[in-house]
């Protein structure tokens, strides 16, 4: 009998976790489980609370789970990551640990992280897994072995790759002799409480598997065309899940595949999206260190207004479809693709405000914060990322308004201010100002110019084709 340990990290769940299965996997063999609580790095990213309670409720849930398996799960404090390999080392020792698994995480920290654990531990055996994501980044290549840059081929060449290496998941482990449970003095730290205001999503496995089931079979079929509208819930809404594990992302893929191939596709494309900037961020680990992807960024002077910055945060802009937007997410911590994307084009062209500034409060306020995920998407709506909107592409809240809230359903529901009016009103905003609501903060035309003329000039400046 050998004494197996499964670290989990942001894969807080029992079904289609890799590394869980395979410690699993001989019968006899003692498990436990641990986590290693990190809450400087939390502060040292800047997660906010919704985030960080909805990790500490994933534990919590994966604690008693594992209990219903038998396994024991280990909690340490450890404060930041450095004091990892010390860590995971006293509890090999402790426990009389003789081989560690885990899945693979992409962020620069972990894999240094990651590298430090496996040089201290010798001594144990080390096994790692892919369980955050469709394909690994290594396995999607060009031809001359190099990264994709861009979202389209990467996508082909992944489900060329998935047609010789389908995604087979792992189902729970059984349950495991009583006695595994009980031998072992666990000495793990309290899960401490962390608040927050707003409704942490249900991510309870089981509620999980149904919201995944009833998705593909009532929404799955209209979400190419539904899922542009904000008052349409034509979204799975798994992000949260997702981001912290509770869901497996392969599970997902493995579900929906199995449905119509036709209309499964835009879903498939879009958790196929996760799996490219986990690439990115794999093959270009700049990108994990506060820097663009394109170095044109450098070339650009983002205005620092911090009363500007606040009103498009607190979704006091003047603009209806932004205002709406924001306040989705600072009342539910989840905010709609399409506007995710409005929004960020809105700060960084038309407020011409560093997107890292977005970046930082989409960390600070989301439950579905993704590092990749969010990274890249705000890279890519400032145009400095890979395969980014071409920076001409200023998205004019106006017309996406018009365009995907037509009867400004959705804008009513979160500006409360804007009950009253008419919907073309509403659409008039520019023109005609709406008693008791902010005028536009800025001229969309004017700043939408001066984006472009800034643009061509950094452009110019780091000696890129324009
Ligand atoms: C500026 C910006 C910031 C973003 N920040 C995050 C973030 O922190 N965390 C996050 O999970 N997503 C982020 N996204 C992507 C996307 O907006 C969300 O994944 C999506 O809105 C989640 O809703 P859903 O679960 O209903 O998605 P669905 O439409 O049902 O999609 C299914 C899943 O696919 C993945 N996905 C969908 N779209 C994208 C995308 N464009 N990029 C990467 N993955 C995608 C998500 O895991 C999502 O849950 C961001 C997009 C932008 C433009």
């Amino acid at each position: 009998m050998s004494v197996q340990l499964v670290w989990f990290r942001n894969d807080l769940r029992l079904d289609d976790n890799p590394a869980l299965h395979h410690a699993c996997n001989r019968k006899d063999d003692q498990v436990i489980a641990l986590y290693l609580l990190s809450e400087q790095q939390w502060d040292n990213h800047g997660v906010g609370n919704n985030q960080r309670s909805l990790i500490i409720k994933a534990l919590l849930q994966l604690k008693k789970s594992l209990k219903q398996l038998n396994i024991p799960l280990i909690v340490k404090s450890i404060g930041q990551f450095d004091n990892s390999a010390n860590a995971l080392s006293e509890v090999c020792k402790s426990q009389g640990v003789d081989e560690i698994h885990f899945n693979i995480e992409y962020p620069i920290n972990e894999r240094r992280r990651d590298k430090l654990v496996v040089e201290h531990l010798s001594q144990v055996k080390c096994h790692r897994y892919v369980g955050d994501s469709v394909t690994a980044p290594w396995q999607i290549t060009t031809q001359s072995n190099s990264a994709f840059k861009v979202f389209t081929p990467f996508s082909k060449a992944c489900y060329t790759y998935l047609d010789s290496n389908p995604v087979h998941c792992y189902s729970i482990p059984d349950k495991r002799d009583a006695q595994n449970f009980n031998v072992i003095n666990t000495g793990s730290d309290p899960i401490p409480d962390i608040k927050t205001s707003l409704n942490i999503p249900n991510i309870d496995e089981n509620f999980l598997a149904n919201q995944l089931d009833g998705f593909l079979e009532s929404k799955l079929e209209d979400y190419k065309d539904d899922r542009d509208y904000p008052y349409v819930p034509g979204t799975s809404k798994l992000s949260a899940a997702l981001a912290v594990g509770a869901l497996s992302v392969r599970r997902c893929f493995e579900v929906a595949s199995n449905s119509d191939k036709e209309y499964s596709k835009p879903w498939l494309n879009e958790l196929l999206w996760r799996d490219f900037y986990r690439s990115v961020m794999w093959h270009f680990p700049h990108v994990c260190q506060g820097k663009a992807f394109n170095s044109v960024d450098k070339y650009i002077n983002w205005n620092k207004d911090d009363a500007q910055l606040k009103r498009w945060q607190q979704g006091n802009t003047g603009i209806p479809i932004v205002d709406a937007a924001m306040r989705q997410l600072n009342e539910t911590g989840w905010m709609h693709n399409r506007l995710r994307m409005v929004v960020a084009s809105f700060l960084t062209k038309n407020l011409w405000i560093d997107w890292r500034e977005g970046e930082a409060y989409f960390t600070q306020m989301l439950f579905d914060y993704d590092f990749a995920s969010n990274n890249g998407g705000w890279q890519w709506s400032a145009s400095v990322g890979t395969d980014a909107a071409p920076y001409f592409r200023v998205f004019n809240p106006a017309s996406q308004q018009q365009k995907f809230d037509p009867k400004a359903e959705f804008i009513r529901k979160w500006v409360t201010e804007l009950q009253g009016f008419e919907t073309s009103d509403i659409h008039k905003f520019e023109k005609k100002a709406l008693q008791n609501y902010e005028k536009p903060m800025v001229d969309l035309k004017f700043t939408r110019k001066l984006a472009i003329d800034s643009f061509k000039s950094a452009k110019s400046a780091a000696n890129e084709p324009q």
